[in-house]
C-alpha cells in the first residue's frame, strides 16, 4: 500500500521526453530532498528524480551535529525531529587498547548540539512537506548530457526516456553520474566492512551516556547510547569484504570472532552478540573523495552542478557527511533563490558559481579533517599518525569546530 502511495505521489509526466518544470535534483537522499525543500520554501518548483521505489532510509540512525540541526531550523522541521531524536550526546569518550592495555582513554564534553536521528524520520521530514508529484520515484537517471538548446542538461533514464533540465543538482550520492558528466573521477573506497545495529536492554544498560570510540588492533568499534534501554554500535572490520560479511549475521560471527581474538572488553563482545538480527546492516566499504578533489574539483558545466556525497563524500569519521550536505541545500537554494528574484535564467549558472565559491573551503576543511581522523585510524605508522595528530589540532578536530560552523538563514 505504501509503496503504491509512493509511486503514485511521483506520477507525473511519464512521457517518452520530457521537460521539467524547473530545477532537477538527481537523487532522493538526504541531500537531494533538503535541497527539494530549501527550493520549494523559497517558492522555487524543482523534481526529484530517485531511483528507488520508494523513500529510502538505509542505515538505522544518524548523528547530527549543531551545524546540521541549523540547517533544519532553516528547513522548518527541526523542533518535529528533536521529538524523535534521541536524547543529546553530551560527551566523547576514545579509547586505544592493545590487548589488554590501554595506550589511550580520553573523554570530552560535547558542548554543542550533537542527536542521533532514525533515518528514516529525517527523510520523512524532508520529503513530506514537498508538492505532490515533487518526488518521482523508480527513475534512475543512467547518462546525462549537454542539451544542445540550452546550457541546461538532457537526462537520459535507464527505461531510455529522457528529460530536459534547465538547471540539474547532482545530488545521488556516491555513484553519481552526474559527477561523472562534470568530468570529476569516482570516489575512492578503503575496502573495510562496518557491521552496525541495535541492542536492547531491557533492564538498562551498564555504560555511560557518551558516545565510546573504542580502537582494539586493526578493529574499530563505535557506541553509543540512544537512551536507557537502546545502544547502537558500529564495529569496522580489519579485513576486506568477503561473501560473509556482505551477510549481517555472518558478518556479525565474524565480528565477533575478531573481537575475541582481540581481547576485547566482555561488554562491548556483549553488545554484539546480543544485538537485534533485524537491526544489523553492512556497509562494504567506505567512500570518500579525497579533499584536493574537493578543494579544486571543477563543479559546474553550465546549468549543472553537485552536492553532498556526490561532491564531497567522506564517509563516517567525523560524522559530517549529513550534515554537509544539508548545508549544500540552504545554500544553493539561497543563491538559486537570489538568481530567480534578479529575473532570469542566465543567472542560474552564475548563482551556481556563488554557491560553490561560498561551499569550497568549508568542504575542503571538512574533507581534510576526515581524511585525516581515517587515516589515523588505519595506518600503523607513527609518522603518519602524528602528521595527521598536528592536523587534527590546527582544525580543532577534538573541540568539534566543523560542528560550530553557520552556514546562515535561508
Ligand atoms: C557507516 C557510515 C556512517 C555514517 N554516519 C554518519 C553520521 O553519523 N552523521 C553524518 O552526518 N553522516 C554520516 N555518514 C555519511 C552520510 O550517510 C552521507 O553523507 C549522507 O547519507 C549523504 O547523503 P546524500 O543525499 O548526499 O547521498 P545518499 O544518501 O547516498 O542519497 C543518494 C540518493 O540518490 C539515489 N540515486 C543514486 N543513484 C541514482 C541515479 N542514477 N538516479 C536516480 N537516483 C539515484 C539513491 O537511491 C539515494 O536515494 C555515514 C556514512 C557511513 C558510510
Amino acid at each position: 500500500m505504501e509503496e503504491e502511495e509512493e509511486e503514485s505521489r511521483g506520477s507525473i509526466g511519464n512521457d517518452m521526453e520530457a521537460e521539467a518544470p524547473g530545477i532537477v535534483i538527481a537523487g532522493g537522499g538526504i541531500c537531494g530532498l533538503a535541497t527539494a525543500l530549501a527550493l520549494h520554501r523559497k517558492g522555487i518548483a524543482s523534481l526529484v528524480l530517485e531511483k528507488s521505489k520508494t523513500l529510502r532510509a538505509e542505515g538505522a540512525v544518524i548523528g547530527v551535529h549543531a551545524n546540521g540541526w541549523h540547517v533544519l531550523e532553516q528547513l522548518g522541521v527541526a523542533a518535529e525531529l528533536r521529538e524523535t531524536a534521541h536524547a543529546p550526546i553530551t560527551a566523547f569518550h576514545d579509547v586505544r587498547r592493545q590487548g589488554n592495555k590501554i595506550t589511550r582513554d580520553d573523554q570530552y564534553p560535547v558542548r554543542t548540539e550533537f542527536r542521533c536521528l532514525n533515518r528514516k524520520d529525517l527523510i520523512e521530514a524532508l520529503a513530506k512537506d514537498l508538492p505532490a508529484g515533487a518526488i518521482r520515484f523508480g527513475c534512475q537517471i543512467a547518462a546525462v548530457h549537454e542539451d544542445p538548446s540550452s546550457h541546461g542538461a538532457l537526462l537520459t533514464m535507464v527505461d531510455g526516456t529522457t528529460i530536459k533540465a534547465k538547471a540539474l543538482i547532482g545530488c545521488e550520492g556516491t555513484c553519481s553520474v552526474v559527477a561523472k558528466y562534470l568530468g570529476l573521477p569516482p570516489v575512492r573506497a578503503i575496502p573495510r566492512p562496518v557491521l552496525r545495529g541495535f541492542t536492547r536492554y531491557p533492564h538498562g544498560h551498564p555504560f555511560e551516556d557518551e558516545f565510546l570510540r573504542l580502537s582494539v588492533g586493526e578493529i574499530f568499534i563505535g557506541r553509543f547510547t540512544l537512551n536507557e534501554n537502546l545502544v547502537h554500535f558500529s564495529v569496522t572490520m580489519p579485513d576486506p569484504p568477503t561473501e560473509l560479511t556482505r551477510d549481517p549475521k555472518k558478518a556479525r560471527g565474524l565480528a565477533l570472532e575478531d573481537l575475541q581474538r582481540l581481547q576485547c572488553p566482555a561488554e562491548i563482545i556483549d553488545l554484539v552478540r546480543e544485538s537485534d538480527p533485524a537491526s544489523l546492516n553492512v556497509v562494504t566499504k567506505l567512500l570518500y573523495r579525497p579533499p584536493w578533489e574537493v578543494a579544486f574539483g571543477g563543479f559546474q558545466k553550465g546549468t549543472v552542478t553537485i552536492a553532498g556525497d556526490a561532491m564531497h563524500a567522506m564517509g563516517p569519521f567525523i560524522g559530517q557527511g549529513g550534515s554537509a550536505g544539508l548545508e549544500d541545500a540552504v545554500v544553493l537554494a539561497r543563491a538559486l533563490a537570489r538568481a530567480v528574484g534578479a529575473g532570469g535564467e542566465e543567472m542560474v549558472g552564475k548563482a551556481i558559481a556563488e554557491y560553490i565559491r561560498e561551499r569550497r573551503l568549508r568542504l575542503a576543511r571538512l574533507s581534510l579533517e576526515s581524511f585525516v581522523v581515517g587515516l589515523v585510524a588505519r595506518s600503523p605508522s607513527p609518522v603518519t599518525t602524528l602528521a595527521c595528530a598536528a592536523v587534527s589540532m590546527l582544525l580543532g578536530t577534538r573541540s568539534h569546530e566543523h560542528a560550530k560552523y553557520d552556514c546562515g538563514r535561508l
